[in-house]
């Protein structure tokens, strides 16, 4: 197979499947690498959240095709304990 369309594949397999989300930097498109804009953020399930994102990058695949980024958010700090009552 050819090696972009390779690329391309995975990087809509990645798009779709879910990309490391970070709060520092938020999520790069799976094509370019680039910072990707938000357009959707789902509210906390248990300790993930989903995002959905477009590349904004007009050189890039995945803008081009207007494939929807998946991001996923987690967050592994413990819940608070709830005061106890005694
Ligand atoms: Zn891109």
């Amino acid at each position: 197979m050819n090696a972009i369309v390779k690329k391309l594949v995975l990087s809509r397999e990645q798009a779709a499947s879910g990309v490391d989300y970070s709060a520092r930097n938020g999520a790069a498109c799976p094509w370019c690498g680039e910072k990707t804009r938000i357009t959707t953020t789902r509210p906390w399930e248990d300790r993930t959240r989903i995002r959905y994102h477009r590349c904004l990058n007009p050189q890039c695949p995945i803008s081009t095709l207007n494939v929807t980024i998946k991001s996923i958010e987690v967050d592994l700090t413990p819940d608070p304990v709830l005061e106890k009552s005694w």
